[in-house]
């Protein structure tokens, strides 16, 4: 049985406090099911449809984990498209107001190069982005994942169905490979159980069916 109560996990008070703050009542089913698996710092395969709460799921276990004064990109977290970027950026930015100097970094595609650049300079300790933008920093070396240690795989089937499956191998090679990877998606095809083995160490598989 799950215990939905997000006081059951290993969360600092601020960021628990902030859920309530939020009006979070209680863990969606996916977050229960996938939370202390990635608290534990497991790889962790989380299947769940839209709507059903999974990016609290990866930014919790972020955030739980993120140390402010270390000024290095620790996150990165690749989504299909610059709308669904921007969504969860403004998810984590929500979820970390309890923790002060947080900086979390877009870098999607369809936005000018140049001032992703100078914001890189500045630094960020999250950076949420698309497959393509992000492969473009790191080629120039404007982007560096050396201090990655949670990589989140979000909508992993679609960045899949968009032919991005080269490009993803690409920048996961930029990773340390002792780093945690997250994997969401709404289904499981074969592409995904491909790239799960390829990039994941003996990850632990969730689903939840149903909506809250
Ligand atoms: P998914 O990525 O699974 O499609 P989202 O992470 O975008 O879903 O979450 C959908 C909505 O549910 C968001 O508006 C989010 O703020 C809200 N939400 C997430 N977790 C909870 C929770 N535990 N309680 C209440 N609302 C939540
Ligand atoms: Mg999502």
């Amino acid at each position: 049985m799950n215990n939905t109560d997000f006081a059951s996990l290993q969360l600092q008070k601020p960021l628990l406090d902030n859920l309530i703050t939020l009006g979070y009542a209680s863990m969606t089913p996916i977050q229960s099911q996938s939370l202390p698996a990635i608290l534990d710092g497991k790889d962790v395969i989380a299947q769940a449809k839209t709507g059903s709460g999974k990016t609290a799921a990866f930014s919790l276990g972020i955030l739980e984990k993120l140390n402010v004064r270390h000024f290095a990109v620790q996150s990165l977290i690749l989504c299909p498209t610059r709308e669904l970027a921007d969504q969860v950026a403004k998810e984590i930015r929500k979820l970390a107001r309890a923790i002060h100097n947080i900086k979390v970094l877009t870098l999607c595609g369809g936005m000018p190069f140049g001032p992703q650049v100078g914001s890189l300079e500045h630094g960020a300790h999250i950076i949420v982005g698309t497959p393509g933008r992000i492969e473009e920093h790191l080629r120039k070396g404007s982007l560096v994942l050396d201090n990655v240690s949670t990589l989140v795989l979000d909508e992993a089937d679609r960045m899949l169905d968009m032919g991005f499956q080269e490009v993803l191998d690409l920048i996961i090679s930029f990773t340390p490979d002792q780093r945690q990877t997250l994997l969401f998606s709404a289904t499981y095809p074969e592409e995904i159980h491909h790239i799960a083995e390829r990039v994941m160490q003996s990850p632990v598989m969730v689903k939840a069916e149903s909506v809250h």
